[in-house]
């Protein structure tokens, strides 16, 4: 099965937000008032070719967020903890159609969760079914929603997703999961923690598991580390979460491909799995 890596831009946090620690968040004023920020890491977005149609896996984000009044501008998290670079041809709508593709190719467009650098895109899918879980679209919506950081006055006008709620029973380590194809070889599944309704999805090619992690971890070695990231709310379910991977990987050869490691792309084509990363880092 033919995966794409889409790179819709660069974002920048500040250094201590990929690596939060652990189960306790640790304090944000302090995160925001370090001057020292991450390099520029991918805004990395998916496509699956599945013989039951494309299948494409966040829509990365907008060339719209570096315009002035993009943000939400009483949300400190836009004015202190982030930057993001993204050019109008960087984003998803057309580089799908510089690999060949159009938008009605797309049978299903998955959300990890609808921050705007996962959710950016959704624009250029106007006719597509979107699908995200029930507590994904319901944490995202309101001005609740803009206070948890989403922007969700950018949606597309009469935006309905369709939400799952995992009730397809358990998958791998994972107790709970949605099968999102017929053919029963892509899997929803809950990792909650960098938010409460964040989902990753994980494609079974052959004895391969390919885990398209969103924001689970920013990298493949935090996850390893069962590190959270400095800006989730939910630190202690983001370690168990990381948990239950760390499981998955030791059960299977997985390729594990966060939304902002700058390994991702490298790993995913040379189908570089998780579980040799861990036997060779333990030699
Ligand atoms: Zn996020």
């Amino acid at each position: 099965m033919t995966i794409h890596a889409i790179q819709t831009g660069t974002v920048a946090v500040k250094a201590g937000q990929p690596d939060g620690g652990g189960r306790r968040r640790r304090s944000l004023a302090r995160l925001f008032a370090d001057r020292r920020w991450t390099e520029p890491l991918p805004i990395l977005a998916w496509v699956i070719e599945h013989s039951e149609g494309l299948i494409v896996v966040d829509t990365g984000e907008t060339a719209r967020a570096t315009e002035p009044g993009y943000f939400t501008a009483w949300q400190p998290y836009f004015r202190l903890g982030v930057r993001e670079w993204v050019r109008p041809d960087e984003e998803i709508g057309p580089q799908l159609r510089r690999l060949g593709f159009s938008p009605e190719d797309v049978r299903w467009v998955v959300i990890t969760h609808l921050h705007t650098d996962h959710a950016g895109g959704l624009a250029h899918f106007p006719d597509n079914e979107i699908v995200t879980s029930r507590r994904a679209f319901h944490e995202a919506r309101g001005l609740a929603g803009k206070m948890r950081g989403f922007l969700p006055q950018h949606w597309p006008a009469g935006f309905v997703p369709t939400l799952v709620d995992f009730e397809d029973g358990a998958f791998g380590t994972f107790p709970t999961s949605t099968r999102l194809t017929e053919a029963g070889d892509v899997h929803l599944v809950p990792t909650p923690g960098h938010t409460g309704g964040h989902l990753s999805v994980a494609v079974e090619d052959g004895e391969t598991l390919v885990f398209l992690a969103g924001d689970a971890s920013y990298t493949q070695s935090l996850m390893l580390a069962g590190r959270s990231d400095g800006v989730a709310p939910h630190p202690a379910q983001a370690v168990e979460t990381l948990t239950r991977i760390q499981r998955l990987i030791a059960e299977r050869p997985t390729v594990y491909l966060p939304s902002h490691d700058p390994q991702s792309t490298t790993r995913l084509a040379a189908r570089e799995t998780a579980s040799a990363t861990v036997g060779s880092s333990s030699v």
